[in-house]
Order: C-alpha cells, then sequence, then structure tokens
C-alpha cells in the first residue's frame, strides 16, 4: 500500500497535466485611517483595501498552442482585472472607537470573502461563456477576453460548465 502511494505521489509530481484553467485567490493589503469621531457620540473606523492576486493552480499548457495559452491569459487577466477594480473604502461606526476599530476588522474580512467569491464566480461565468476555450472568441461579447477558439481541451471537457444566458448589461 506504502509503496503504491509513493508511485502515485510521483507521477504526479513529475507529469504535469494539462490545465488552461489556472486558480487565484485574493489577498487584502489593508491600510487603517486613524479612528475619528463621526457626529457627537459615535467614532468612525475606516481602511483602504486592495487586493493582491496569489496563483492557486497554475496553468500548464502545451507549448506553441496560442489558443490554449490565450484562454489561460483570460483567466489571469480577469483576476488581475478583478482585483484592481474592486479596491476600496471600508468603514465602521459604533459608539467606541475600540467598538469601530472590531467592527472594522469583521467588515474587511466579509469584504474579501464577497470579493473573493465574486472573483471565482467571474472565473466560472468565463469558462461558461468561453465553453473552456471551445469559443473563446465570444469572450468579448461578455466582457472577457478573447482570442482564436481551442480545438482540443485542457484540463476539462469542453463544455464543463453549463453556459449561461447573456446576463444584463454584458452585450
Ligand atoms: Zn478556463
Amino acid at each position: 500500500m506504502r509503496t503504491l502511494a509513493f508511485f502515485v505521489a510521483i507521477a504526479s509530481a513529475h507529469v504535469p497535466t494539462c490545465n488552461a484553467h489556472p486558480a487565484y485567490a485574493l489577498r487584502a493589503l489593508v491600510v487603517r485611517l486613524p479612528v475619528a469621531p463621526a457626529g457627537r457620540s459615535s467614532y468612525e473606523a475606516a481602511a483602504r483595501v486592495s487586493f493582491v492576486v496569489v496563483t492557486t493552480q497554475r496553468a500548464h499548457v502545451p507549448a506553441g498552442n496560442a489558443a490554449l495559452r490565450d484562454h489561460a491569459r483570460g483567466h489571469d487577466t480577469i483576476a488581475l482585472r478583478y482585483a484592481r477594480d474592486s479596491a476600496g473604502t471600508v468603514t465602521a461606526i459604533r459608539a467606541t472607537p475600540a467598538a469601530a476599530a472590531r467592527a472594522l476588522t469583521l467588515a474587511i474580512a466579509q469584504f474579501l470573502r464577497q470579493t473573493s467569491s465574486e472573483l471565482q464566480r467571474e472565473e466560472r461565468l468565463y469558462d461558461a461563456v468561453t465553453s473552456d476555450g471551445a469559443t473563446q472568441d465570444e469572450g468579448p461579447r461578455y466582457g472577457f477576453p478573447g482570442g482564436p477558439d481551442a480545438t482540443e481541451p485542457c484540463g476539462r471537457p469542453f463544455g464543463s460548465r453549463a453556459r449561461p444566458r447573456l446576463p444584463s448589461g454584458r452585450n
């Protein structure tokens, strides 16, 4: 049993499987501003929050396959764009400075969770509208990166995600 497990580990480490669908997570960079009075008996804590993209699953695309390379780069472009556009200020108002600071910490965590889950949804939508690269030219219609259509699947079967109806505001 141990030998078999060892074999499997070695095999997976040395044979990179094709993957045109890299995955990303967001890390929050937080700059807290001084807690300030907000009205007579309340205090506002605020922070500027920006996001850094961390790769959690790398792309492995056959060299020279421009279509798969473009599809994988599209995932990257979406993550970077989403991280950039999601930066903003988070605030919390409470009765005491300490309570405002605590509430701000929770609000920042919630902002990160929400932004991360929206990014995952965008990446899934990108795979859905491009059929995992098979209809890559459809991307721009939805505001996503485009490129040549891939002729062979890489990482998962073509069209593994149900194609959504055109969302409102994307046409
Ligand atoms: Zn993909």
